[in-house]
């Protein structure tokens, strides 16, 4: 046995003398530098009583510091547990008590609560501040980059992620390392990443896309991140010449599309640009390559499945369709109430096999049981299709499928009708409960800047363009769509709003 991961990912820096981390203040880190901090808080977890398997909650500001954690558990057999940082103290009181982590790692502005919840979960509470320092930075102070990386088989778990809470609670995701290795050797290839790669790094790293996809592809080929604590699009321009690559959420994309210095020029001598977590328009891709040149390359994946399908790097980059299944991952679509493969071109359930699929639940046997089959295709929840060239859409979730008076109806679709419409920037399509229907379409949408839109103009081309019992029964204008940190639209919000609309 060894300890493939870290092997893979983070041994590698240990030579390095090049940058590994450029930041935003213009420090860079060279990966000799970057190696010694993961080793020394390694040896600070050991010191703390840490031991292979347990689970370490970590609630803080992105820096290379915060990411010297993941590496650290990493090398030490430790459940790496990252949370949004947004999350209020009872919500990260769940996290910990359900994860039963041995240590939580905040930040001292919110110690006093934070300490509060370590102490009732009989966790060891430790600061660590957005600029590096903090009572977790004073004891590995203490310490020697000498630890020796602990022993883990690629079935042993590397993180639990909990998925973003879009649709209900949070689960914890069971990661092992060889989910999370396999899924970045393949991206690797796919999207031809190597040591010369400068990643700018604009997304929050307590997620699959900026810790896993966006991390350890550059770690695994050497490259090197301009770490940027958060997307702002003047850090963006910025930092741009330096790089060569970039991978963000739909809404960098159309802020970036809204700033004119945002150019063909700026952008030139990039090699990549990729979106996913949340549907990227298929006008913004238009849009971008309009003024870029480059064709944005959009992917699809979720907390439990890392990556499972990609556009191709060479080849046609199909804009509102998320590619094609990664090698070694296998995709089906599953009509939902037959459970058998749907038509061909038939919207059904997206199912995933491979080596990306994780664990199961974090003790939620029954959840874990009810959503990974036995012959391990794990049901996504997602609606796709795939068309006849192969390309895979994302159709919408399974949750926000909408049953009007018996008739199924997919929100993509009446979306799609409106956000063509000129004056229209985007709309977001959702069922309320009804009286006679169960539910009733609403659509919810919000105009273009500088523009007043008219309801019912909007109805008049629902009603040329959609069966009727499509048409929405509703149409709400709004200044915007809520979002959460990744850029997706929060439907459970918007239905909770108008939920009493017809009662
Ligand atoms: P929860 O499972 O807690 O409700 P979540 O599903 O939003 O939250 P994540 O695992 O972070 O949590 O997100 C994965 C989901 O994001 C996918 O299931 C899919 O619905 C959506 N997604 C990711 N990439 C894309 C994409 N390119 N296009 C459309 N949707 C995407
Ligand atoms: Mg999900």
């Amino acid at each position: 046995m060894s300890n493939m991961l870290y092997e893979a990912l983070f041994a590698p820096l240990a030579g390095r003398s090049s940058t590994f981390l450029f930041t935003r203040e213009g420090k860079e880190i060279s990966g000799r530098d970057f190696h010694d901090l993961v080793l020394r808080f390694a040896s600070t977890f050991a010191t703390l009583g840490l031991k292979c398997g347990d689970r370490v909650a970590v609630q803080v500001a992105k820096s290379p510091e915060a990411l010297a954690l993941y590496g650290a558990a990493v090398a030490s057999g430790i459940v790496f547990l990252p949370l949004n940082t947004a999350y209020t103290a009872s919500e990260v009181a769940y996290f910990v008590d359900d994860s039963g982590a041995a240590l939580l790692i905040g930040d001292d502005a919110h110690a006093a609560t934070l300490q509060e919840v370590a102490q009732k979960a009989r966790a060891k509470f430790l600061s660590l501040n957005a600029d590096g320092s903090g009572t977790f930075s004073d004891e590995a102070e203490k310490e020697s980059a000498t630890y020796v990386p602990a022993e883990r088989g690629p079935d042993d778990l590397a993180a639990l992620l909990y998925t973003s809470g879009t649709t209900g609670r949070s689960k914890g995701a069971m990661l092992s390392q060889k989910n999370l290795l396999s899924n970045a050797e393949v991206l690797v290839r796919e999207w031809r990443f190597t040591g010369e790669d400068v990643l700018l790094h604009a997304l929050p790293i307590f997620h699959t896309h900026g810790l896993f996809v966006a991390c350890n592809v550059v770690l695994l080929s050497r490259g090197s991140m301009i770490f940027l604590p958060s997307f702002k699009p003047d850090d963006i321009i910025r930092f741009l010449p330096m790089a060569t690559s970039m991978m963000g959420v739909p809404t960098f994309y159309t802020r970036l599309l809204d700033d004119p210095r945002f150019d063909r020029e700026l952008t030139q001598h990039m090699r990549l640009f990729t979106s996913g977590s949340a549907p990227l328009l298929a006008d913004t891709h238009v849009a971008f390559e309009k003024r870029t040149g480059h064709k944005i390359l959009e992917r699809y994946g979720m907390t439990e499945t890392n990556m499972s399908t990609s556009n191709p790097y060479e080849g046609e980059r199909r804009a509102g369709t998320v590619g094609f299944p990664l090698p070694g991952i296998e995709l089906r679509i599953v009509n939902a109430d037959t459970n058998e493969p749907a038509a061909d071109g038939e919207p059904g359930i997206i199912e995933v096999r491979g080596p990306n699929v994780f664990q199961g639940y974090w003790r939620m046997p029954e959840k874990t049981k009810e959503e990974l089959r036995e012959d391990g295709f794990f049901i996504t929840g997602d609606i796709g299709r795939i068309d006849e060239d192969g390309y895979v859409s994302i159709v919408g979730r399974q949750k926000d499928l909408i049953i009007t008076g018996g008739y199924n109806v997919y929100p993509k679709e009446i979306e799609l009708v409106f956000d063509e419409q000129p004056g229209v920037m985007e709309s977001a399509v959702i069922g309320l409960p009804h009286p006679d229907f169960g539910e009733a379409v609403a659509c919810v949408v919000v105009p273009e800047n500088g523009t007043s839109l008219n309801p019912s103009e909007l109805e008049a081309i629902a009603g040329e363009k959609l069966a009727r019992f499509k048409q929405p029964k509703v149409i709400f204008i709004v200044d915007e769509l809520p979002r959460n940190t990744m850029g997706k639209v929060q439907k459970n919000v918007l239905r909770d709003t108008y939920h009493e609309y017809f009662r």
